[in-house]
């Protein structure tokens, strides 16, 4: 895992130029002026929805208010975690051991001192154009923000630390992603997506949100956390929810989100409206007996919404290019899951 580890690496230097913190060195060179210790004399929380990526760099009080962890990994490597990430990877760690899957933390929170220092190895091994292109720019790396986590594998005892080597082992990564969201992480680089997230496939990259109903959406959607961002919270999309007796603000907003969100893993679909269809038309007796006959969903909704199709409408019945006016969608709440669309089905 070296070179892209470095790369990684480098991403984080911003940070840690002036206060460090999450760095090896740091933290053996100068542990009075750790993370924590601003942090928790700051005492103000940070963001764990930010997005730091190749165009966004990370917020500039992040690391005054960044507490973390310090432990060494199996290989001997100090590595320093955002706090409340640790706990949540812990408790992740502990599940996967049931399965008898044995991770450990390449590297979580990497300091501008790092990526620095990563950036001239680079430099002077490789050409400084080489360099620019494959180490991340300084404060634009989210190991900065001390809640991405790169994880490697211990495979019958050996420790498996090597990207070219760890990709292979994809039953196990299956197995470790279908977990994450349980414990409020997200895969951050999917396969595929590197025209959204700037990066590859990187299976052992995760990255905590806080946030274990997020993370569920964002896992069986099979969005990215810049969809998710972008279509959930910043696309301006027309929403009327009128009045309900019997659905919470909450029940309206978090079926909104899921409607988003399911309009975000479709390629190119342009949604401009939701209606929530009010409580009349959601009491539909002869829908409630067609769409839930066994009583799975707890409470049923109708939304209708206004959208636009793009050429790509590959298992979703509609057709391509055209715009959709008052499209029914009916909504169910189960107790486990909360809010999710029963219709239309998406593959
Ligand atoms: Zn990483």
């Amino acid at each position: 895992m070296k070179k892209q580890r470095l790369i990684s690496i480098i991403l984080c230097v911003v940070l840690a130029i002036v206060f460090t913190g999450c760095g090896k060195e740091i933290a053996t060179n100068n542990k009075a002026k750790t993370i924590a210790d601003a942090s928790s004399k700051a005492g103000k929380s940070i963001d764990y929805m930010a997005l730091v990526n190749k165009t966004h760099a990370l917020p500039d009080d992040w690391e005054e208010n960044l507490e973390t962890t310090h432990f060494t990994n199996s290989v001997g490597d100090d590595v320093e975690v955002e706090k409340k990430a640790y706990d949540a990877y812990l408790k992740l760690k502990a599940d996967l051991e049931k399965e008898k899957i044995y991770v450990d933390l390449d590297s979580a929170c990497r300091s501008v001192e790092d990526q620095e220092r990563i950036m001239e190895s680079f430099t002077k091994d490789f050409g400084a154009d080489y360099a620019k292109k494959t180490v991340a720019k300084p404060g634009y790396s989210e190991h900065h923000t001390g809640l991405a986590l790169d994880l490697y594998l211990i495979v019958d005892g050996k420790d498996i630390v090597e990207n070219d080597e760890m990709i292979k082992y994809t039953d196990i990564w299956e197995k470790i992603h279908s977990k994450l969201a349980d414990y409020g992480f997200i895969l951050r680089y999917l396969d595929g997506k590197e025209h959204i997230t700037g990066y590859g496939y990187e299976p052992w990259h995760i990255r905590y949100i806080d946030d274990t109903k997020v993370a569920k959406l964002i896992n069986d959607k099979g969005l990215t956390f810049e969809g998710y961002l972008k279509t959930a919270i910043d696309k301006p999309v027309k929403i009327d929810l009128g009045k309900s007796e019997q659905l919470t603000k909450e029940d309206l907003n978090d079926s909104v989100v899921q409607i988003k969100c399911q309009f975000a893993a479709w390629d190119g679909f342009e949604l401009k409206s939701i209606t929530y269809a009010g409580d009349e038309a959601s009491n539909d007796e002869a829908q409630a007996n067609k769409l839930n006959p066994d009583g799975k969903y707890t409470q049923i909704a109708l939304f209708k919404m206004n959208f636009r199709t793009s050429k790509n409408v590959d298992g979703t019945g509609l057709e391509a290019n055209k715009d959709y006016k008052d499209y029914e969608w009916w909504l169910g709440k189960t107790i486990k899951d909360g809010w999710g669309v029963i219709t239309p089905s998406l593959k």
